[in-house]
């Protein structure tokens, strides 16, 4: 099956599926876009992805291109078009084409391009035997928790951990506390059994799986904490793990070389990504 691409009020061909040279993401990174999951042809957590697409939307002052029953229908339709059962759908809105000025165009049509693909199965040997993350200086703008396309040091960051080995790399701000990973939260289980994760502020992304995997936490009883944590604290921690849309919930065995705890999963993230998975399929 051919993939199809929505770009602009039409599905074409992917390979054919192009934007403008003067489109405002194109040449400023001016926009925005979601990522969601696709659980047997259902969108996971749509409501939540929605909200936040409509608040990054509103924090830049782009006007939402569609109402969002039309964009879920698009969103379906994009999906249905690609055979998609279990993957992802990606959505994209820019402030639209103009000549190239940074102030906003006096009139410009905010550009919706949605595409989506299959899944990869999840890598049973990051899920069992966990993942490897190095920390990185979070040289990124104070507005982290507007979901723009502007990720160049997302992208830097990521690439450094590939070339290093590692799965992910966390950020660290100028106070020496981890914000979060290049395209997930990050979590620390303390020696006391407590969970942190940073709260939900402008140096990071408020994931959907991370909100979802504090509910979970919350109704399962576990200490939970939401403050940020220092490098030091989450490498002498018992257990870390991040989250993500795409990757779900990973543990985390090592950071910057060193091991977390006994350097293997724990019991808790293996509870919790079982409960992940099972509020996932309860979408089908
Ligand atoms: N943090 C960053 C910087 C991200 O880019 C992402 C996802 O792309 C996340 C966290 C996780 O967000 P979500 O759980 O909504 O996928």
């Amino acid at each position: 099956m051919s993939r199809v691409a929505y770009v602009d009020g039409q599905y074409l061909p992917h390979r054919s599926a192009a934007v403008h040279i003067e489109d405002r993401g194109y040449q400023f990174a001016d926009g925005v876009y979601e990522v969601i999951a696709v659980v047997g042809g259902c969108l996971l957590d749509e409501e939540p992805h929605l909200a936040r697409l409509a608040r990054s939307l509103a924090e830049l002052r782009i006007t939402a291109p569609m109402s969002n029953a039309a964009l879920r229908v698009v969103m379906r339709e994009v999906v249905r078009r690609n055979g998609v059962r279990d993957g992802i759908v990606y959505v994209q809105i820019t402030r639209g084409v103009a000549p190239r000025d940074h102030a906003f165009p006096a009139s410009a049509r905010p550009i919706l391009v949605v595409t989506s693909r299959r899944r990869r199965p999840a890598d049973l040997r990051a899920v069992d035997g966990g993942v490897a993350v190095i920390t990185v200086p979070d040289i990124r703008w104070q507005r982290c928790d507007i979901k723009s396309v502007a990720l160049l040091p997302n992208v830097l960051a990521k690439q450094r951990a590939r070339e290093e080995g590692a799965f992910e790399a966390w950020q660290v701000d100028r106070d020496g506390k981890i914000s979060e990973g290049t395209s997930t939260n990050a979590w620390i289980v303390t020696p006391d059994a407590t969970v942190v994760t940073r709260q939900a502020d402008s140096a990071i992304l408020n994931g959907v799986t991370r909100l979802a995997v504090l509910e979970i936490i919350r109704r399962e009883g576990y200490n939970l904490i939401e403050r940020p944590f220092s490098v030091a604290e989450a490498k002498s921690a018992h257990k870390a793990f991040l989250t993500s849309t795409v990757v779900e919930l990973l543990p985390v065995v090592s950071i910057d070389g060193a091991p977390v705890g006994n350097g293997h999963p724990g019991a808790l993230s293996r509870k919790l990504r079982d409960c992940y998975l099972t509020h996932a399929a309860a979408t089908k």
